[in-house]
């Protein structure tokens, strides 16, 4: 760059020691200063790639409540990560699950999964295919602090609208629950939605956190790992379209997209999968307005903008 400054400078007849005393010359200088650094830019972008995704973190407490939050906050990353290619990861591993090509999904499935379920299960079963982690199969939920609704209520009754905003919308609708009286894991309910082959594995939470002031509205996605590789990236870009329809169409508070790379949920899908995690039942105000039929409906009705504009069927 200073080589091609210095060249400028001497084919607009410019010496550094002239800049101070030739106001013409300092005019031509300044342009001469700006093409070059307009110059560099491009190229440096093009050298490095400009990324339009912009993942953030901004739920980094541990005293997250929620189930799905609680698992692992330490595996919460704060931009999006390529694959590790130097980790030890097997060809079996990598194989064991692989999301389902692109053209073999059925384009206008929506597989919906309502968060948890009323009966709490803490048998053991593996965060993903093959793991040591486990996790329990229903760790329950968090509930509203105002309203006492326990989330898988409210996760149930949201989904409902989302079910009906995407059939209206032509979207055939697949639910991995169709009732608050079950006992489901992760696994099965991701099984669900790779049997159905569903363009998108859309799961509906409540936060909870042990600091009543935290709101607002996040989109989780997989992280990069040996179940993930092939649905992270796509399941990222999906949140990258969704999530921005969601803040605009209910002005909650933007808390990002966040990775996850310890959700079972996430570790046994084929198929590009978010988790929205709707609100804070644990924040008194959030809490009710989760129960409102209003906002429900807005909800409902911005997620399933965001998800057509994403399946690009709108
Ligand atoms: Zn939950």
């Amino acid at each position: 760059m200073q080589v091609l400054l210095s060249s400028m400078r001497r084919q607009m007849g410019c010496q550094p020691r002239l800049m101070l005393h030739c106001n013409g010359r300092l005019t031509i200088c300044r342009w001469s200063v700006i093409l070059v650094g307009c110059l560099g830019l491009i190229i440096l972008c093009m050298v490095t790639g400009c990324s339009s995704v912009q993942v953030q973190d901004t739920n980094t407490d541990t005293d997250t409540t929620d189930a799905s939050q609680a698992l692992n906050q330490e595996s919460i990353s704060d931009k999006v990560q390529p694959p590790d290619q130097t980790s030890d990861t097997t060809a079996a591993d990598a194989s064991a699950n692989t999301a389902a090509p692109v053209e073999q999904i059925n384009l206008g499935t929506v597989c919906i999964d309502p968060g948890h379920g009323n009966t709490i299960d803490s048998t053991q079963t593996p965060i993903g295919p093959g793991a040591s982690e486990t996790q329990a199969v229903e760790p329950g939920g968090t509930s509203g602090v105002a309203t006492g609704t326990p989330e898988y209520e409210r996760n149930f009754e949201i989904a409902l609208k989302l079910k009906t905003q995407l059939e209206t919308r032509g979207v055939t609708v697949i639910m991995t629950r169709t009732s608050n009286d079950v006992v489901m894991s992760s696994q099965q309910r991701a099984e669900i939605a790779n049997t159905n082959k569903a363009a998108l594995f859309v799961r509906l939470h409540c936060d909870g956190a042990t600091n009543s002031s935290r709101v607002g509205f996040s989109t989780l996605v997989p992280g990069y790992n040996e179940w993930t590789s092939g649905i992270a990236a796509e399941s990222t870009r999906a949140a990258s379209i969704i999530h921005p329809v969601v803040i605009a169409g209910t002005q909650a508070t933007d808390d990002g997209i966040i990775q996850r790379e310890n959700l079972a949920g996430f570790n046994y899908s084929q198929v590009p999968s978010i988790l929205f995690e709707m609100g804070f039942m644990t924040n008194p105000d959030e809490d009710e307005l989760l129960a409102t039929e209003s906002y429900q409906n807005s909800l409902a009705s911005s997620m399933a903008d965001g998800i057509v504009q994403y399946l690009q069927i709108a």
